[in-house]
């Protein structure tokens, strides 16, 4: 065959062996420019041969012209597809169909794999049936093509909404999500404005940063209202992109948003917990302090005053003894309720923890004012309450502290408060107490005392004093009782009132008490083996020790090392002490009284309870307290108690003492209401072992 060239090639496609005398030279060129020019690939299969391309089509398969004349059709094919064209071909050949257009994958020289689409039709080539084809490389175009159609199934198929807008703003597209978040379906949104979605929520402001953002950066993102076709508004969280052409003009905005309610309510109500008591539905400690910051920065700006309170309920630990969590919890709820009924709407109540409230009172122009208010809180909890088919009475203790007067931040504020609260507490129930800045000071020296109970017991810095208790007819000493002193190496002489409450607080009073008893006891056989009359030893006892397991083992092994005998030994627990839980007071006293010792009620007449129901308790001895006994002879309401307590302890065959018995009228006073003993500055002070022993020896005492 002789050499071919592309010219030759040309002609033997233009006139496949005919004559071509009657072309005109102008037409030929035009002809041929078509043709060999062509973005279209273009070719003639003869017997499966390549008998003719233009340059495109050689292009398209990565040779040139003169590598591809006679070339095997079929080695041009991907293999998969090789069937498929043959067969296509054939049909053509044999003239089953004169045209087919259809997709095949072909071969380049390197080796790729190309996407074509062809168009092919019958011709006589020289004689022979054969192929014209037109071809085209669509590999690009159905890339294109794959990621449309997975962007469109992403977009149908995604639970965030999408709006595709044209330049102009109006609706192109929106996917099915669109039409479940907004309630319009496709139809009625296209070709509409987003407009139709817009709330009333936002300023044109708003609007307008939007579009700069938009416009800008080409992007905008954010939280934004929108209405519902129903007209109910609803948060979205919206991103908007802008769509630009090759020449960076904006073709089409596209908008995606998910609603957003869920998560917002979720928030607020993580928000709402973090801030609020489970139980009353009160704000908490957080919420409170940061309210009182909001109230300290304004009082600070307008120079008013306002009052922080912690209330805390009386005895409410005996409400979920007896009564049981649940009640106790209603009676929480019920409490937080009539906080909040008896508060302004601008003052705060918050629940701290257990029973414990904090209350934020902002009208406190004059201390009237703040009376005013203290009282109606006092009323508003003194009302019975009807828990399950119980009515509880409770009472309440206030602890106040002032800004700016008792501290200018939160911490100082609630500490204060705490501090008057604890105070109030130990003044008695129902009462309040104002912070001042002894009380302060007095909680400071209270922190480091018990550093210094610690060492003070290692020391050896404790001693007990004696004060007699005198027969009131014989005028003989049948007892003393036991007070502790503590001599601290620097301050001197500190009162038990000071130290025995924190050291009940800190545990500290079990070896303390122990220390007591032990010593009480080995004073007392000190001076019966002394030969000195037999008294009774009276040793306090607090709540705490009262309540500790190890008691009656204790008191057995004190009276076993000291060998006292037990007879000679009574217990003082205080009337509220053994009030808190009568089961275990008695089961407690009869323990005791069943070893031999003896059981006085302290501080009889504090606790308002009634003697007949104290008289079920073993006790021996009422000790009438100081407070009853100052007021005697003088005050009639002071004599009507004591005549009350005395006779019916008579009845119940209890004995009487007097404690704090200062003058001679109340010691006549008393023997007229048969009184047994007394005890009181009267007779002595309590004093030292020494002074005490002295008495001893003459056994009676000045009448
Ligand atoms: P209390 O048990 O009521 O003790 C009687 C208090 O009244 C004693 O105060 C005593 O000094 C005082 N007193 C006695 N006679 C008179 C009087 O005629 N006029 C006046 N105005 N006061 C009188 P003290 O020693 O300061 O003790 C105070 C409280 O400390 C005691 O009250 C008791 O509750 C507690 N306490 C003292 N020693 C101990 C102890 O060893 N253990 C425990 N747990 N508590 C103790
Ligand atoms: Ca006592
Ligand atoms: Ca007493």
């Amino acid at each position: 065959m002789k050499g071919i060239d592309a010219m030759d090639n040309f002609d033997n496609f233009l006139f496949s062996g005919q004559d071509c005398e009657y072309l005109d030279v102008e037409t030929y060129h035009r002809f041929k420019t078509l043709v060999e020019e062509s973005l279209i690939g273009i070719c003639i299969i003869k017997n499966y041969k390549l008998a003719y391309m233009n340059p495109k089509f050689a292009e398209t398969f990565g040779y040139c012209q003169d590598e591809m004349i006679d070339k095997d059709i079929l080695k041009l094919i991907y293999h998969e597809d090789i069937e498929k064209v043959s067969n296509n071909i054939n049909r053509k050949i044999e003239g089953k169909i004169r045209k087919i257009q259809y997709e095949f994958r072909g071969v380049t020289k390197k080796g790729s794999v190309i996407h074509l689409e062809t168009l092919g039709s019958r011709v006589n080539f020289h004689g022979v049936p054969s192929v014209l084809g037109t071809l085209v490389n669509i590999s690009e175009y159905k890339k294109v093509k794959e990621q449309l159609r997975m962007a469109h199934k992403v977009f149908a198929n995604t639970i965030e909404g999408v709006v595709v807008t044209d330049s102009e703003g109006n609706i192109e597209w929106v996917n099915p999500a669109f039409t479940v978040i907004t309630g319009y379906n496709a139809e009625e949104a296209i070709g509409k404005n987003p407009r139709i979605l817009k709330s009333k929520r936002h300023t044109k402001e708003f609007y307008k940063n939007m579009w700069d953002s938009l416009i800008e950066n080409g992007q905008w993102q954010g939280e934004i209202w929108n209405r519902k076709k129903g007209g109910e508004t609803y948060p979205e969280w919206l991103t908007i992109s802008a769509i630009r052409d090759d020449r960076g003009n904006v073709v089409q905005y596209v908008s995606i948003f998910n609603d957003i309610t869920e998560r917002i309510k979720q928030e607020e109500s993580i928000k709402y917990q973090a801030n609020h008591d489970a139980l009353t539905g009160l704000p908490n400690r957080f919420l409170y302090k940061d309210r009182m910051l909001a109230t300290i920065a304004h009082a600070h700006r307008y120079g008013e005053k306002f009052a922080v309170i912690l209330l805390g309920l009386d005895r409410f630990k005996r409400v979920n003894d007896t009564l049981g969590h649940a009640s106790g919890d209603k009676l929480l709820i019920a409490v937080a309720a009539r906080l909040s009924e008896v508060l302004q709407e601008d003052d705060t109540v918050a629940r701290f923890s257990g029973d414990t409230f904090g209350i934020i009172l902002k009208e406190v122009k004059n201390v009237d004012k703040l009376m005013f208010h203290v009282n109606e809180i006092f009323d508003k909890l003194n009302t019975p309450f009807n828990i399950d088919e119980h009515t509880l009475h409770i009472t309440a203790s206030m602890g106040i502290s002032l800004y700016p007067l008792d501290g200018i931040d939160c911490e100082a504020l609630i500490k204060n408060a705490d501090t008057a609260m604890h105070r109030a507490k130990e003044l008695g129930t129902n009462s309040y107490q104002i912070y001042t800045h002894s009380m302060n000071e007095k909680a400071h020296r209270w922190l480091s005392m018990e550093n210094e109970i610690h060492k003070a017991l290692e020391r050896d810095e404790f001693i007990l004093h004696y004060q007699p208790q005198v027969d009131i007819k014989t005028g003989r000493i049948v007892g003393a009782e036991a007070l502790v002193r503590w001599i601290h190496p620097k301050s001197g002489f500190v009162s038990p009132g000071e130290f025995i409450p924190l050291a009940e607080e800190t545990g500290l009073i079990i070896p303390l008490g122990e220390w007591v008893l032990n010593r009480a006891c080995s004073q007392n056989k000190e001076w019966q083996d002394k030969g000195l009359p037999k008294i009774l030893m009276s040793v306090n006892l607090s709540t705490v020790q009262f309540k500790n397991h190890n008691l009656i083992s204790g008191v057995k092994e004190i009276l076993n090392v000291t060998k006292l005998s037990s007879q000679y030994l009574e217990l003082e627990i205080t009337e509220s002490n053994a009030m808190l839980d009568a089961d275990f007071t008695n089961k407690k006293l009869c323990e005791l009284k069943e070893m031999g010792i003896r059981i006085a009620i302290d501080d009889f007449g504090t606790g308002y309870s009634s003697l007949a129901y104290l008289s079920t308790f073993p006790i021996d001895k009422i000790k009438i307290d100081q407070s009853f006994v100052k007021g005697i002879p003088q005050e009639k309401e002071m004599m009507a108690i004591v005549k009350a307590i005395i006779a019916m302890s008579k009845s119940l065959d209890i004995k009487t003492i007097a404690e704090g018995v200062e003058t001679k009228e109340q010691i006549k006073c008393l023997e007229e209401l048969h009184c047994n003993e007394i005890q009181g500055y009267f007779y002595s002070k309590p004093v030292e072992p020494e002074v005490f022993e002295k008495l001893l020896m003459s056994g009676y005492i000045k009448k």
